[in-house]
């Protein structure tokens, strides 16, 4: 068998791609990453870093940047739609976790991540336009076959010790191992998101989710320099159930969204601290995508190759969890690599420590995660709240908070333990 630290090989140059390229890279070992585009662009809307990915981006030296970039987000809140609070905890460093919880721009993350692997790897090692296609190996490695990303003729056929397809939700290397799988769920709720500068609301840092499984508002400011300006750049989400008649649709980050397709059904609501109408007619872009997921799969790892991030575990956005769960399988595995002597069981290890976990908030996010206690108000209240909701006890809402928090990984103590 190959010694480890040779090389791998990264399909996939998106925020886990490249964050694995990074992990690798301060073990000692040597990596390429293939990346389908032509150009990595600065693509996407607002996403979450929790505590337990920024813990670990610390390690990768990237939290300077982050913090120069995104916003150090304070709190998090759940409402009705008439503006009275459901729960509200405080966030990272506010709750006192050594680390804070950022909010970010895709885009904006992933241009630190690409920026600081050129600089370490060497551009060499981000080679876009190849898009994986199919592979081959046996007991001396594996040769990844890459394709060019416009003309689909062979572009590349590269040989090393691993593969990793952290290719995203329609992964090549999961439709390899899995042929018959066929597209993401449809979880019959219809996202729009999108980005507004306006001013900010409540103190700037917070975020917050109002309504309930049939209509959803979310909302948090993603951009320091906005903040810096007197201003919040906010990304938000309207959700909207819409049932089975697009259970066939394939997930598309690039589809464009119209306002009449949400925008009336808010009209009633006011929370009392945020122009909602506003907040969708003055936004810069909106884009329109399913809700999907994929099933926990039974195995990951096939001798030399294996899965990582949403090509593994595509889950729900619910409890923010997607790109921080991977960012976590990417230390968890460069940190495997490093002290394993053999290929094959440090792939074995890294799925044993990191599917069942992942499988585990899949199903929960399912259940809306952390996000269940607003349809429990909207079922269980009477109307006779009054501005905090007092129909479901303070100790039932305790309880979903800190069990979804252990479950996913990012509860205080154990946070403390690990650092
Ligand atoms: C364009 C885009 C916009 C997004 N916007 C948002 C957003 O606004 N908010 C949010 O919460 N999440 C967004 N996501 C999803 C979010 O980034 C992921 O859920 C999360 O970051 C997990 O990261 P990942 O690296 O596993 O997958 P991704 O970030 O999806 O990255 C996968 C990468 O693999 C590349 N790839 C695909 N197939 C191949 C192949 N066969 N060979 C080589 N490379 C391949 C893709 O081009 C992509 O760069 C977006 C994803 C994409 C691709």
């Amino acid at each position: 068998m190959t010694a480890p630290k040779s090389k791998g090989i990264i399909a996939g140059g998106g925020l886990v791609g490249l964050t694995l390229a990074l992990a690798l890279h301060r073990v000692g070992i040597k990596v390429r990453v293939f990346e389908t585009v032509k150009e990595i662009k600065p693509l996407g809307v607002g996403i979450n870093l929790l505590p337990h990915a920024i813990q670990n981006l610390a390690k990768l030296g990237l939290l300077e940047d982050i913090a120069k970039t995104a916003i150090r987000t304070s709190s998090l809140a759940y409402y009705t739609e008439d503006g009275k609070t459901i729960w509200r905890e405080p966030r990272g460093l506010e709750a006192g976790y050594d680390v804070p919880q950022f909010s970010i721009h895709r885009g904006d993350f992933h241009m630190i991540l690409r920026d600081h692997v050129i600089d370490r790897l060497g551009p060499e090692n981000l080679v876009t336009g190849h898009h994986l296609s199919a592979f081959d190996q046996d007991e001396m490695g594996i040769t990844a076959h890459f394709t060019d990303h416009e003309t689909g003729a062979p572009a590349a056929s590269i040989t090393a010790d691993f593969l990793v397809g952290a290719d995203g939700i329609n992964s090549s290397l999961r439709r390899i191992f899995y042929p018959d799988e066929g597209p993401p769920k449809y979880s019959g709720q219809m996202l729009w998101r999108g980005v507004t500068e306006m001013e900010p609301f409540l103190d700037g840092r917070s975020m917050f989710m109002a309504g309930h499984n049939d209509l959803k508002l979310v909302a948090y400011p993603i951009r320091a320099d906005s903040a810096a300006r007197g201003k919040s750049y906010i990304n938000w989400i309207a959700e909207r159930r819409i049932p089975s008649d697009l259970a066939t649709r394939q997930a598309d980050w690039n589809e464009a969204g119209m306002l009449d397709e949400f925008r009336p059904w808010f009209k009633s609501w006011d929370l009392g601290w945020l122009d909602i109408d506003r907040l969708f007619t003055s936004a810069r872009s909106i884009h329109k995508f399913p809700m999907v997921d994929r099933d926990p799969l039974p195995k990951w790892s096939f001798s030399r190759a294996t899965l990582m991030g949403d090509a593994a575990h595509a889950m729900y956005p619910n409890g923010s969890n997607g790109v921080s769960q991977g960012v976590l399988d990417a230390l968890t595995f460069a940190e495997i690599m490093a002290e394993a002597d053999d290929v094959e069981t440090a792939l074995q290890d890294y799925e044993a420590a990191r599917r069942e976990v992942t499988a585990k908030i899949i199903l929960a996010n399912r259940q809306t995660g952390p996000e269940q206690v607003m349809q429990m108000v909207k079922d269980q209240c009477p109307g006779t709240c009054g501005e905090q909701h007092s129909c479901i006890p303070q100790t039932v809402l305790e309880e979903v908070a800190t069990a979804y928090k252990k479950l996913a990984g990012f509860d205080r103590k154990s946070l403390q333990a690990k650092s």
